[in-house]
């Protein structure tokens, strides 16, 4: 659309439910990057039944981490590809300091490096709720709430008209404890991490859908 921020490694960092996925699609709209979500990439591998989704199965229905080796070679694969040239924006990428220091070198490698990571700040207790109304189009992923944000028609899709619509099968409360402890132990550390490159910001994400993207288009120094 309007600016852009290229070639840009943009980060978005907060636990299941902050609404990295939400903002990381308006950061596709607005600049142009593209978003790239390890959680998307691993339902896909699961839903394929390849080797890597087969053995990230199980943890992800836990609501654990999948290893870092199978997260990493999935990433590769997806950043070796073209569209990736527009800038990225990772969503639910880094979750652990050995991941941060992979992607560190896998930028190196191309003379990069992450331009910026927006942590998304949020109250812990109201992400159960938060994840227990998502759901999303089955089409085009854009996605719903039953409080926040059903579409103008009920059941059909606001972008695409698409009448499928589903919830992630680790989205139940019992496993979004688990995925909030996780995110505590092993991806919060990488705040202090990034702060330490000089690269991160802090928003806060408690605000409403626009509120978030407005906010986040100021920290990335750019205007929506
Ligand atoms: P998400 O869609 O980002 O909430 O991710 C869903 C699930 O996929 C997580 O609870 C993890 O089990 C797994 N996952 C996604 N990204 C990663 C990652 N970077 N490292 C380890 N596990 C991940």
């Amino acid at each position: 659309m309007s600016a852009t921020i290229a070639p840009a490694v943009v980060i978005l960092l907060g636990p299941p439910g902050a609404g990295k996925g939400t903002q990381a699609r308006m950061l596709e709209e607005d600049f142009g990057l593209v978003q790239l979500s390890t959680g998307d990439l691993l339902r896909a591998a699961v839903a394929q039944g390849t080797p890597a989704g087969l053995a990230a199965k199980a943890v992800m229905e836990a609501g654990g981490l999948v290893s870092d080796d199978i997260v990493l070679a999935i990433l590769k694969d997806r950043m070796a590809e073209p569209d990736v040239a527009k800038g990225v924006v990772l969503d639910g990428f880094p979750r652990t300091q050995g991941q941060a220091e992979a992607l560190d070198a896998l930028l190196a490698e191309a003379g990069q490096r992450v331009t910026a990571a927006v942590s998304l700040e949020v109250d812990d207790a109201a992400m159960v709720d938060r994840i227990a109304g998502r759901y999303t189009c089955g089409t085009c992923g854009e996605g719903y709430h039953d409080s926040f944000k059903q579409p103008a028609v009920a059941g059909v899709c606001d972008k695409c008209g698409g009448t499928q619509f589903k919830r992630r099968a680790d989205d139940k409360a019992e496993t979004v404890k688990a995925r909030l402890e996780a995110y505590h132990a092993q991806t919060a550390p990488l705040i202090a991490y990034y702060d330490g490159h000089g690269v991160l910001d802090r928003i806060d994400a408690m605000g409403t859908i626009p509120d978030i993207r407005a906010a986040l288009a100021r920290a990335l120094g750019v205007s929506a």
